[in-house]
Order: C-alpha cells, then sequence, then structure tokens
C-alpha cells in the first residue's frame, strides 16, 4: 500500500516537474536550446509564457481540474458512469469550463475549441474531428487512471469520456488509453525491462505509434508526443535523465516532460524524486497534487 502511495505520488508530482521544467523551452528547437541554455536542467520559469519560477502550465492545472470533478463526484458518481450515468462526465466537463473561465496561463486549441463547444451545445463530445489529434487529452489523464485502478473497464471508459470532452480522434483515444494502461502497470511496480517490453509490444499492435528509428520530433502532435515519450522513457531508467533527455527535444517540451515526468515518476516512487527540483514547486501545486493523490486512491478503496 505504501509502495502504491509512493508511485502514485511519483506520477503526479513527477508530471508537475516535467511540465514547470518544460515549459521554459517549449516551442524552441533542440539546437536554440542548447544555445541558451547548454544543457536545460533547472526549474527556472521563464519560457514564452513567462512564468514564475516553478509555475506548472494547462497540463497539470487541467489535470487538477479533472482529478477535482473526481473527487467531488466520489465513489457514487464512479459507480453510475460505470452504469451508464453520464452525470460524472458532465461535471467533468463544468471543471473544465470554470478551469477556462479562471484565465488559465496557457490553454491548447482543442481544447479551448471543445470547451467551448461543450459550454453551447452541452454535448459530451463533438464529431470525430481529423484536427482533433493533438496531446490536450492524454497530458490530463492522469487522475482517470488514479480514480480506476483495479477496474479496466471503467478505466477505459472514463479516460475516453474525459478525453472526448475535447478531442474525437483515434491517435487521440489510443494514446490515451496506451499511456494510461501503461501508467497503471508502472504503479504495479512494473520496471525499466518490463517498461521497454510493454512498450515494444504496445507499438507493435499501435504501428501508427512505430517509434524506431526515433525521428526527434516533439510537436503537440499525439503521435509525435507519444514518439517522443516513449523514446526516453524507454532510453534512460533513470528520472532525471530521462526527463532531461525529453525536455531538451524541446517544441511541447512542458508536454512531452509532464508525460515523461509521469511515467518515470510512476516507476521510481516519489521518494526518489531529486529534491532540488521538488523544492522548487510551487507549494500549493504542490498540496493539491498530494491531497488528490490520496483522495483519488482513496476512490478505489485502496485507502492510503
Ligand atoms: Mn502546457
Ligand atoms: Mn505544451
Amino acid at each position: 500500500m505504501r509502495d502504491l502511495l509512493d508511485r502514485a505520488l511519483g506520477a503526479y508530482l513527477g508530471m508537475a516537474i516535467g511540465d514547470a521544467l518544460g515549459a521554459t523551452v517549449e516551442f524552441m528547437r533542440p539546437r536554440e536550446i542548447a544555445q541558451a541554455y547548454g544543457v536545460h536542467r533547472d526549474i527556472i520559469g521563464g519560457g514564452w509564457l513567462k512564468l514564475s519560477r516553478g509555475q506548472v502550465t494547462d497540463d497539470t492545472t487541467m489535470s487538477l481540474a479533472l482529478g477535482g470533478a473526481l473527487l467531488q463526484g466520489g465513489s457514487p458518481a464512479l459507480a453510475a458512469l460505470a452504469h451508464g450515468d453520464d452525470t460524472l462526465v458532465r461535471h467533468i466537463g463544468q471543471a473544465y469550463v470554470q478551469w477556462f473561465k479562471a484565465r488559465p496561463v496557457d490553454c491548447g486549441n482543442t481544447c479551448r475549441r471543445g470547451i467551448l463547444r461543450f459550454m453551447v451545445e452541452g454535448t459530451l463530445e463533438g464529431p470525430l474531428n481529423p484536427g482533433d489529434g493533438g496531446n490536450g487529452a492524454l497530458m490530463r489523464n492522469l487522475p482517470a487512471v488514479l480514480a480506476t485502478l483495479g477496474h479496466d473497464a471503467l478505466f477505459e471508459q472514463l479516460s475516453l469520456a474525459q478525453a472526448r470532452l475535447t478531442h474525437h480522434h483515434p491517435l487521440s483515444d489510443a494514446a490515451t488509453l496506451g499511456l494510461g494502461q501503461l501508467l497503471r502497470l508502472l504503479l504495479g511496480g512494473l520496471d525499466h525491462a518490463g517498461c521497454q517490453a510493454w512498450v515494444s509490444q504496445w507499438v507493435a499492435d499501435n504501428p501508427s505509434f512505430r517509434l524506431t528509428p526515433y525521428r526527434g520530433r516533439a510537436t503537440a502532435y499525439v503521435v509525435d508526443t507519444v514518439q517522443t515519450v516513449l523514446h526516453y522513457l524507454t532510453l534512460h531508467d533513470d528520472f532525471e535523465a530521462a526527463l532531461v533527455a525529453t525536455v531538451n527535444q524541446g517544441d511541447d517540451a512542458d508536454t512531452t516532460g509532464a508525460l515523461v515526468g509521469m511515467l518515470a515518476g510512476a516507476r521510481c516512487g516519489a521518494a526518489r524524486l531529486p529534491s532540488r527540483w521538488l523544492k522548487r514547486l510551487q507549494p500549493d501545486v504542490k498540496r493539491a497534487v498530494t491531497d488528490q493523490t490520496c483522495g483519488l486512491l482513496a476512490l478505489t478503496g485502496r485507502t492510503p
């Protein structure tokens, strides 16, 4: 039990760390990063969003919005969802609306479009859209994984429902379920070798995401994002090595950083996250992430 809490906390804090670290170099090319920083390895804020040191972006704050809605609904709302009641999904949509109205530091175009559609039409998903292949649904799915541990069907149902509020695209769906499944396995104790084996098999089953040879693209297109995340996650067992290599690839570095931080953080556990990074996170974010981790695990009956 303590192991699970340590790994879950490692995932959520690791995600916030990756977001804060990567945001400094978001939309930069690897060569520009090298010129400006040598190797970018410190949480210093700045970047195109002009962040304060340790500030996180939409990747973390949308996850917190999702986690908040799941905690508010609690186990009864999850049980109702399992029986086909979509009240919880509606509440998640409202949480995204509240998040949007609070003027977040950043909001992706597809997320904005989806949230506005939900506000105007009240629909829980838009039609299948070739333009919805961004990583915005994938990046915020961690709370759905924690809230459904041990419940395979509910994990898939909740992940797809929260994702489709803003993104309706088969590759977004596949990536959200795939990385969600990998996170579940890492929370259960999957090690580096197991992680490598799982990734090879998943990529064989989902050839759109094939990552050898690695093409070095790290854009917000969900295929580029997933390739970068899985490439560096399987290349480096060490949390810091994996995350530094990822964000120095630039482009959507806060999101690739958040996802590698999440997966590598689950693999190593919170106790082994680099303390110099942990110290830099804003205290209110650290507190919210810690509270949500405990609360979401408790929803599955795995009370920390
Ligand atoms: Mn972001
Ligand atoms: Mn981003």
